[in-house]
Protein backbone atom coordinates (compact mmCIF):
# COMPACT_ATOMS: atom_id res chain seq x y z
CA UNK A 1 0.00 0.00 0.00
CA UNK A 2 1.11 3.67 -0.98
CA UNK A 3 1.68 6.06 2.21
CA UNK A 4 -0.07 8.99 2.11
CA UNK A 5 3.02 10.93 2.25
CA UNK A 6 4.12 8.93 -0.64
CA UNK A 7 1.51 10.46 -2.54
CA UNK A 8 2.45 14.30 -1.20
CA UNK A 9 3.47 16.30 -4.00
CA UNK A 10 7.09 17.12 -4.35
CA UNK A 11 8.59 20.94 -3.22
CA UNK A 12 9.03 21.94 -7.26
CA UNK A 13 6.76 22.78 -10.21
CA UNK A 14 5.98 18.84 -11.16
CA UNK A 15 2.49 17.63 -11.89
CA UNK A 16 0.98 14.17 -11.40
CA UNK A 17 1.79 13.36 -15.09
CA UNK A 18 5.52 14.24 -14.92
CA UNK A 19 5.41 18.16 -16.39
CA UNK A 20 7.41 20.36 -14.89
CA UNK A 21 6.73 24.06 -15.15
CA UNK A 22 9.56 26.09 -16.30
CA UNK A 23 7.17 29.11 -17.73
CA UNK A 24 5.31 31.97 -16.28
CA UNK A 25 2.70 34.22 -17.69
CA UNK A 26 1.83 36.96 -15.88
CA UNK A 27 -1.37 39.30 -16.32
CA UNK A 28 -0.29 42.52 -14.67
CA UNK A 29 -4.08 44.08 -15.60
CA UNK A 30 -7.74 42.37 -17.05
CA UNK A 31 -8.37 45.92 -18.55
CA UNK A 32 -8.05 46.50 -22.39
CA UNK A 33 -8.12 49.39 -24.66
CA UNK A 34 -9.12 46.90 -27.23
CA UNK A 35 -11.56 44.96 -27.26
CA UNK A 36 -10.98 42.36 -29.48
CA UNK A 37 -14.35 40.21 -30.95
CA UNK A 38 -12.24 36.69 -30.33
CA UNK A 39 -11.24 37.92 -26.28
CA UNK A 40 -13.68 40.43 -24.45
CA UNK A 41 -17.25 39.95 -23.93
CA UNK A 42 -19.44 42.97 -25.39
CA UNK A 43 -18.53 46.51 -23.97
CA UNK A 44 -21.87 46.47 -21.77
CA UNK A 45 -21.39 43.87 -19.57
CA UNK A 46 -17.73 43.74 -19.07
CA UNK A 47 -16.74 43.97 -15.66
CA UNK A 48 -13.22 45.02 -14.90
CA UNK A 49 -11.84 43.58 -11.64
CA UNK A 50 -11.88 46.24 -8.61
CA UNK A 51 -8.50 48.22 -8.53
CA UNK A 52 -7.78 47.09 -4.64
CA UNK A 53 -8.09 43.09 -5.55
CA UNK A 54 -5.10 43.46 -8.67
CA UNK A 55 -1.54 42.92 -7.32
CA UNK A 56 0.57 45.45 -6.59
CA UNK A 57 4.20 45.44 -8.18
CA UNK A 58 5.50 44.43 -4.66
CA UNK A 59 3.14 41.65 -5.00
CA UNK A 60 3.77 40.10 -8.22
CA UNK A 61 7.51 40.15 -7.53
CA UNK A 62 7.55 38.53 -4.75
CA UNK A 63 5.32 35.86 -6.28
CA UNK A 64 7.47 36.03 -8.76
CA UNK A 65 10.63 35.35 -6.56
CA UNK A 66 9.06 32.26 -5.28
CA UNK A 67 8.13 30.71 -8.38
CA UNK A 68 11.64 31.02 -9.20
CA UNK A 69 13.08 29.56 -6.21
CA UNK A 70 10.69 26.34 -7.44
CA UNK A 71 12.22 26.39 -11.09
CA UNK A 72 10.25 29.05 -13.28
CA UNK A 73 13.12 30.58 -15.19
CA UNK A 74 11.32 32.71 -18.13
CA UNK A 75 8.51 34.71 -17.34
CA UNK A 76 5.97 36.81 -20.39
CA UNK A 77 4.03 39.99 -18.97
CA UNK A 78 0.65 40.23 -20.26
CA UNK A 79 -3.16 41.12 -19.85
CA UNK A 80 -5.55 42.61 -20.94
CA UNK A 81 -3.03 45.12 -22.01
CA UNK A 82 -0.38 44.74 -20.37
CA UNK A 83 1.22 48.44 -21.28
CA UNK A 84 -2.33 50.28 -19.97
CA UNK A 85 -0.62 49.14 -16.45
CA UNK A 86 0.83 52.22 -14.88
CA UNK A 87 4.45 52.25 -14.91
CA UNK A 88 4.75 48.89 -15.91
CA UNK A 89 8.79 49.35 -16.99
CA UNK A 90 9.27 49.49 -13.27
CA UNK A 91 7.63 46.10 -12.79
CA UNK A 92 9.88 44.45 -15.45
CA UNK A 93 12.96 46.18 -13.99
CA UNK A 94 12.04 44.41 -10.75
CA UNK A 95 11.67 41.19 -12.53
CA UNK A 96 14.60 41.38 -14.68
CA UNK A 97 16.86 41.43 -11.34
CA UNK A 98 15.21 38.46 -9.82
CA UNK A 99 18.26 36.11 -9.64
CA UNK A 100 17.57 32.66 -11.53
CA UNK A 101 15.23 34.22 -14.25
CA UNK A 102 16.78 34.62 -17.57
CA UNK A 103 14.23 36.68 -19.42
CA UNK A 104 10.96 38.48 -19.25
CA UNK A 105 9.40 39.41 -22.77
CA UNK A 106 6.01 40.87 -23.29
CA UNK A 107 2.80 40.50 -25.48
CA UNK A 108 0.94 43.29 -26.07
CA UNK A 109 -1.34 45.32 -28.60
CA UNK A 110 0.79 47.43 -29.53
CA UNK A 111 -1.36 50.48 -28.81
CA UNK A 112 1.28 52.55 -26.31
CA UNK A 113 4.64 50.34 -28.20
CA UNK A 114 5.96 53.61 -30.00
CA UNK A 115 6.13 55.67 -26.63
CA UNK A 116 7.06 52.91 -24.18
CA UNK A 117 9.60 50.64 -26.51
CA UNK A 118 12.81 52.85 -25.10
CA UNK A 119 11.39 52.51 -21.79
CA UNK A 120 10.93 48.62 -21.72
CA UNK A 121 14.24 48.14 -23.45
CA UNK A 122 15.92 49.86 -20.45
CA UNK A 123 14.24 48.26 -18.11
CA UNK A 124 15.28 45.09 -18.91
CA UNK A 125 12.42 44.00 -21.62
CA UNK A 126 13.87 40.74 -23.93
CA UNK A 127 11.54 40.45 -26.67
CA UNK A 128 7.70 41.25 -27.15
CA UNK A 129 5.24 39.62 -29.27
CA UNK A 130 3.09 42.14 -30.95
CA UNK A 131 -0.47 41.01 -31.90
CA UNK A 132 -1.73 41.80 -35.57
CA UNK A 133 -5.09 39.92 -36.90
CA UNK A 134 -5.19 42.70 -39.83
CA UNK A 135 -3.56 44.99 -42.33
CA UNK A 136 -6.79 46.73 -43.50
CA UNK A 137 -7.49 49.57 -41.05
CA UNK A 138 -11.70 49.23 -41.12
CA UNK A 139 -10.58 45.57 -40.39
CA UNK A 140 -8.38 45.94 -38.20
CA UNK A 141 -10.98 48.54 -36.37
CA UNK A 142 -13.50 45.82 -36.43
CA UNK A 143 -11.83 43.31 -35.30
CA UNK A 144 -10.07 45.04 -32.24
CA UNK A 145 -12.85 47.71 -31.73
CA UNK A 146 -10.47 50.45 -31.93
CA UNK A 147 -8.74 52.35 -35.29
CA UNK A 148 -5.56 51.51 -34.18
CA UNK A 149 -4.01 49.79 -37.16
CA UNK A 150 -1.83 52.76 -37.93
CA UNK A 151 -0.07 53.25 -34.02
CA UNK A 152 0.09 49.42 -34.00
CA UNK A 153 2.58 49.51 -37.21
CA UNK A 154 4.53 52.78 -35.78
CA UNK A 155 4.69 50.46 -32.40
CA UNK A 156 6.16 47.70 -34.38
CA UNK A 157 8.77 50.22 -36.02
CA UNK A 158 9.85 51.53 -33.45
CA UNK A 159 10.20 48.07 -30.95
CA UNK A 160 13.04 47.02 -33.96
CA UNK A 161 14.59 50.38 -34.21
CA UNK A 162 15.10 49.96 -30.41
CA UNK A 163 16.50 46.46 -30.52
CA UNK A 164 13.88 44.69 -28.54
CA UNK A 165 14.53 41.10 -29.69
CA UNK A 166 13.03 38.62 -30.16
CA UNK A 167 10.28 40.99 -31.88
CA UNK A 168 6.97 38.27 -33.00
CA UNK A 169 4.01 38.84 -34.40
CA UNK A 170 0.63 37.05 -33.31
CA UNK A 171 -2.11 36.69 -35.66
CA UNK A 172 -5.80 34.37 -34.48
CA UNK A 173 -6.70 33.94 -38.33
CA UNK A 174 -11.10 33.36 -38.01
CA UNK A 175 -12.44 32.22 -40.50
CA UNK A 176 -14.85 34.67 -42.70
CA UNK A 177 -13.14 37.18 -40.68
CA UNK A 178 -9.36 38.02 -41.52
CA UNK A 179 -8.63 33.83 -43.07
CA UNK A 180 -7.65 35.93 -46.66
CA UNK A 181 -5.13 38.17 -45.05
CA UNK A 182 -2.90 35.01 -44.34
CA UNK A 183 -0.32 35.87 -47.10
CA UNK A 184 -0.64 39.74 -46.69
CA UNK A 185 0.36 39.37 -42.84
CA UNK A 186 3.13 36.97 -44.07
CA UNK A 187 4.80 39.01 -46.32
CA UNK A 188 4.18 41.84 -43.76
CA UNK A 189 6.64 40.15 -41.45
CA UNK A 190 9.16 38.68 -43.89
CA UNK A 191 9.43 42.09 -45.47
CA UNK A 192 10.68 43.31 -41.68
CA UNK A 193 12.55 39.89 -40.88
CA UNK A 194 10.53 38.95 -38.34
CA UNK A 195 8.67 36.05 -36.91
CA UNK A 196 4.56 35.50 -37.43
CA UNK A 197 2.72 32.97 -35.57
CA UNK A 198 -0.29 32.43 -36.53
CA UNK A 199 -2.74 30.95 -33.56
CA UNK A 200 -5.62 28.59 -33.66
CA UNK A 201 -9.21 30.48 -32.46
CA UNK A 202 -9.33 28.83 -29.32
CA UNK A 203 -12.89 29.01 -26.93
CA UNK A 204 -12.31 31.93 -24.48
CA UNK A 205 -13.80 34.09 -26.00
CA UNK A 206 -16.42 36.63 -24.47
CA UNK A 207 -18.62 37.35 -27.34
CA UNK A 208 -19.32 33.58 -27.89
CA UNK A 209 -18.59 33.72 -31.23
CA UNK A 210 -16.41 30.77 -31.12
CA UNK A 211 -17.70 28.06 -33.49
CA UNK A 212 -15.59 24.75 -34.88
CA UNK A 213 -16.16 25.78 -38.21
CA UNK A 214 -14.35 29.24 -37.26
CA UNK A 215 -11.08 27.59 -36.23
CA UNK A 216 -8.52 27.97 -39.09
CA UNK A 217 -6.35 24.92 -38.36
CA UNK A 218 -2.52 25.29 -38.69
CA UNK A 219 -2.47 22.85 -41.39
CA UNK A 220 -4.53 25.23 -43.29
CA UNK A 221 -2.05 28.32 -42.88
CA UNK A 222 0.35 25.87 -43.56
CA UNK A 223 -1.11 24.94 -47.54
CA UNK A 224 -1.79 28.82 -48.10
CA UNK A 225 1.73 29.90 -47.03
CA UNK A 226 3.62 27.57 -48.85
CA UNK A 227 1.19 28.10 -51.81
CA UNK A 228 3.78 30.94 -52.37
CA UNK A 229 6.46 30.18 -50.27
CA UNK A 230 8.40 27.05 -50.19
CA UNK A 231 8.96 26.12 -46.03
CA UNK A 232 11.47 23.96 -44.13
CA UNK A 233 10.23 22.46 -41.52
CA UNK A 234 12.16 23.17 -37.96
CA UNK A 235 9.48 21.05 -35.70
CA UNK A 236 8.60 22.20 -32.09
CA UNK A 237 10.84 21.83 -29.59
CA UNK A 238 9.88 20.78 -26.04
CA UNK A 239 7.36 23.10 -24.19
CA UNK A 240 6.74 25.39 -26.60
CA UNK A 241 3.65 26.11 -28.67
CA UNK A 242 4.56 26.80 -31.74
CA UNK A 243 5.36 24.56 -34.43
CA UNK A 244 8.16 26.27 -36.53
CA UNK A 245 8.68 26.72 -40.12
CA UNK A 246 11.79 28.63 -42.31
CA UNK A 247 11.06 29.99 -45.79
CA UNK A 248 13.85 28.59 -48.07
CA UNK A 249 14.95 32.01 -48.86
CA UNK A 250 15.79 33.14 -44.84
CA UNK A 251 13.75 36.26 -44.82
CA UNK A 252 11.57 35.69 -41.22
CA UNK A 253 9.91 32.92 -39.40
CA UNK A 254 6.40 30.99 -39.53
CA UNK A 255 4.92 29.52 -36.49
CA UNK A 256 1.34 27.76 -36.12
CA UNK A 257 0.33 27.63 -32.32
CA UNK A 258 -2.42 24.51 -32.63
CA UNK A 259 -3.88 23.62 -29.11
CA UNK A 260 -7.44 23.22 -31.33
CA UNK A 261 -6.08 21.05 -34.30
CA UNK A 262 -2.50 19.33 -32.61
CA UNK A 263 -2.69 20.33 -28.76
CA UNK A 264 0.58 20.10 -27.17
CA UNK A 265 -0.41 19.20 -23.19
CA UNK A 266 1.93 16.34 -23.02
CA UNK A 267 4.71 18.96 -22.45
CA UNK A 268 3.12 21.99 -21.86
CA UNK A 269 5.43 24.23 -19.27
CA UNK A 270 3.62 26.93 -18.31
CA UNK A 271 1.82 28.74 -15.45
CA UNK A 272 -0.40 31.72 -15.14
CA UNK A 273 -0.88 34.10 -12.50
CA UNK A 274 -4.00 36.43 -13.43
CA UNK A 275 -3.72 40.06 -12.36
CA UNK A 276 -6.08 39.29 -9.15
CA UNK A 277 -3.36 36.52 -7.68
CA UNK A 278 -4.57 33.09 -9.06
CA UNK A 279 -2.77 30.54 -10.53
CA UNK A 280 -3.86 28.78 -13.39
CA UNK A 281 -2.13 25.73 -14.01
CA UNK A 282 -3.74 25.52 -17.47
CA UNK A 283 -5.34 27.78 -20.09
CA UNK A 284 -8.50 25.71 -19.98
CA UNK A 285 -8.01 24.43 -15.53
CA UNK A 286 -11.34 25.28 -13.92
CA UNK A 287 -9.96 25.76 -10.34
CA UNK A 288 -8.79 29.15 -8.74
CA UNK A 289 -5.74 28.31 -6.99
CA UNK A 290 -5.54 32.09 -5.00
CA UNK A 291 -2.57 33.06 -3.78
CA UNK A 292 -3.97 36.48 -2.78
CA UNK A 293 -5.11 35.76 0.92
CA UNK A 294 -1.37 34.42 2.01
CA UNK A 295 0.03 37.66 0.46
CA UNK A 296 -1.81 40.06 2.24
CA UNK A 297 -2.65 38.28 5.41
CA UNK A 298 1.18 37.98 6.18
CA UNK A 299 1.71 34.23 4.73
CA UNK A 300 5.33 32.95 4.36
CA UNK A 301 6.86 32.33 1.45
CA UNK A 302 6.65 28.61 2.41
CA UNK A 303 3.03 28.97 2.69
CA UNK A 304 2.73 29.99 -1.07
CA UNK A 305 5.26 27.59 -2.40
CA UNK A 306 3.26 25.13 -0.99
CA UNK A 307 -0.25 26.45 -2.19
CA UNK A 308 2.10 26.85 -5.80
CA UNK A 309 3.30 23.01 -5.69
CA UNK A 310 0.11 21.51 -4.91
CA UNK A 311 -1.71 23.74 -7.22
CA UNK A 312 0.81 22.63 -9.96
CA UNK A 313 0.65 18.90 -9.24
CA UNK A 314 -3.04 18.83 -9.85
CA UNK A 315 -2.62 20.47 -13.12
CA UNK A 316 -5.24 19.12 -15.53
CA UNK A 317 -4.01 16.82 -18.54
CA UNK A 318 -5.44 19.48 -20.65
CA UNK A 319 -7.27 21.16 -23.35
CA UNK A 320 -6.30 17.75 -25.90
CA UNK A 321 -7.86 15.64 -22.94
CA UNK A 322 -11.12 17.78 -22.88
CA UNK A 323 -13.13 16.51 -26.10
CA UNK A 324 -16.19 18.59 -24.26
CA UNK A 325 -14.43 21.75 -25.05
CA UNK A 326 -14.89 21.79 -28.56
CA UNK A 327 -18.88 21.04 -28.16
CA UNK A 328 -19.97 24.03 -26.36
CA UNK A 329 -18.39 25.22 -22.79
CA UNK A 330 -19.22 26.83 -19.61
CA UNK A 331 -16.18 28.63 -19.38
CA UNK A 332 -14.55 30.00 -16.18
CA UNK A 333 -13.08 33.56 -17.84
CA UNK A 334 -12.23 35.15 -20.76
CA UNK A 335 -9.04 35.72 -22.46
CA UNK A 336 -8.22 38.95 -21.34
CA UNK A 337 -8.48 37.94 -17.81
CA UNK A 338 -6.43 34.85 -18.14
CA UNK A 339 -3.60 36.35 -20.64
CA UNK A 340 -3.88 33.94 -23.59
N1 LIG B 1 -3.48 42.52 -25.09
C1 LIG B 1 -2.34 41.79 -25.47
C2 LIG B 1 -2.44 41.29 -26.90
O1 LIG B 1 -3.51 41.34 -27.47
O2 LIG B 1 -1.41 40.85 -27.41
C3 LIG B 1 -2.01 40.64 -24.53
C4 LIG B 1 -3.15 39.81 -24.02
S1 LIG B 1 -3.95 38.79 -25.24
C5 LIG B 1 -5.19 38.00 -24.28
C6 LIG B 1 -2.73 37.53 -25.54
C7 LIG B 1 -2.86 36.82 -26.86
O3 LIG B 1 -4.02 36.01 -26.84
C8 LIG B 1 -2.98 37.72 -28.07
O4 LIG B 1 -2.01 37.39 -29.04
C9 LIG B 1 -4.36 37.45 -28.58
O5 LIG B 1 -4.44 37.60 -29.98
C10 LIG B 1 -4.58 36.02 -28.14
N2 LIG B 1 -6.00 35.65 -28.02
C11 LIG B 1 -6.99 36.34 -27.42
N3 LIG B 1 -8.16 35.66 -27.49
C12 LIG B 1 -7.90 34.51 -28.14
C13 LIG B 1 -8.69 33.38 -28.51
N4 LIG B 1 -10.00 33.29 -28.20
N5 LIG B 1 -8.09 32.37 -29.18
C14 LIG B 1 -6.76 32.43 -29.49
N6 LIG B 1 -5.96 33.46 -29.16
C15 LIG B 1 -6.52 34.50 -28.49
FE1 LIG C 1 -7.22 43.39 -25.52
FE2 LIG C 1 -5.37 41.65 -26.24
FE3 LIG C 1 -7.85 40.83 -25.67
FE4 LIG C 1 -7.43 42.23 -27.86
S1 LIG C 1 -6.59 40.21 -27.40
S2 LIG C 1 -9.10 42.58 -26.37
S3 LIG C 1 -5.85 43.58 -27.27
S4 LIG C 1 -6.44 41.70 -24.25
Amino acid sequence: MISEQALAPPRELVDKKGRVAGKLRISVTDRCNFACLFCMPDKESIRWLPKEDILSFEEIERVTRVLVSLGITKVRVTGGEPLLRKGVESLIARLTRIDGLESVDLTTNGWFLAEKARALKAAGLRGATVSLHSLREDRFAKISGLNALSRVLEGISEAVRVGIEPLKINSVAIRGYNDDEVLDLVEFARDRNISIRFIEFMPLDGLGIWSQDKIVTGQEILDIVASRFPLVSKGRSKGETASLWEFEDGKGKLGVITPMSAPFCDDCDRLRLTSDGKLLSCLFDTEYHDLKPIVRKGGSDTELANLITAAVWRKPDGVGYMPWIKEGWGKPRNMNAIGG
